[in-house]
């Protein structure tokens, strides 16, 4: 991992969400730049890594993909503590997914650490004709939650790079402006340093 004259970050990632939201098929997407029509369901997490090179830093994510099955919720804590982003998955053609989402947020908000930085995505994007929630919804929910927002599809790609783009982007402005006092850059054996929240 090399950043000539940028910064090295390494930062976990963490994916919540109802089951069938699409969360393995967005990291699949990302990583693999592969979608399956039939994408198993995840037993507890998978993880995942991957570099985004950008101009000012090379980001490394470690990617925790939870499962969203209720008898793995309690799971979810050691997922998502001491991750520097947060991504919350509903399915725009399931409103029931959406309100599942408004709960991730609202347990992340009250448990997670305040530097998180925090993703809203409706994936399923290209199901518009089955559409049960409206962008403007899912925008506003996520404005007034102080959460970031995208609409992506995995199937078809549509916005994918672009949401992790961002995170990076995100968390290297972050490390930038907040340094050591709001993340902790912890020194590991090998490599370089790891971003994490400063709550974990
Ligand atoms: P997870 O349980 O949240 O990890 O969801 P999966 O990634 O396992 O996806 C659940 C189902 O939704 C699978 O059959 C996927 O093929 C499908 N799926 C995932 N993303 C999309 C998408 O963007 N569009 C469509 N049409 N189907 C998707």
């Amino acid at each position: 991992m090399t950043n000539i004259g940028g910064k090295n970050i390494q930062a976990k990632l963490v994916l919540l969400g109802d089951v069938g939201t699409g969360k393995t098929s967005l990291v699949l997407r990302f990583v693999k730049g592969q979608f399956y029509d039939c994408q198993e369901s995840t037993i507890g997490a998978a993880f995942f890594t991957e570099v985004v090179s950008l101009k000012e830093a090379t980001v490394k994510f470690d990617i925790w993909d939870t499962a969203g099955q209720e008898r793995y919720q309690s799971l979810a804590p050691m997922y998502y503590r001491g991750a520097a982003s947060a991504v919350v998955v509903y399915d725009i053609s399931n409103a029931k997914s959406f309100q599942k989402a408004k709960k991730w947020v609202e347990e992340l908000h009250r448990q997670g650490s305040p530097h998180m930085f925090k993703v809203l995505v409706g994936n399923k994007a290209d199901l518009d004709h089955n559409r049960e929630v409206e962008t403007e919804v899912g925008e506003q929910y996520a404005q007034e939650n102080g959460l970031q927002f995208f609409e992506t599809s995995a199937k078809t790609a549509h916005n994918v790079n672009d949401l992790f783009f961002e995170i990076a982007k995100a968390l290297a402005r972050t490390w930038k402006s907040r340094g050591p006092t709001g993340m902790t850059l912890q020194n590991r054996q090998q490599g370089g340093p790891r971003l994490f929240c400063c709550s974990s």
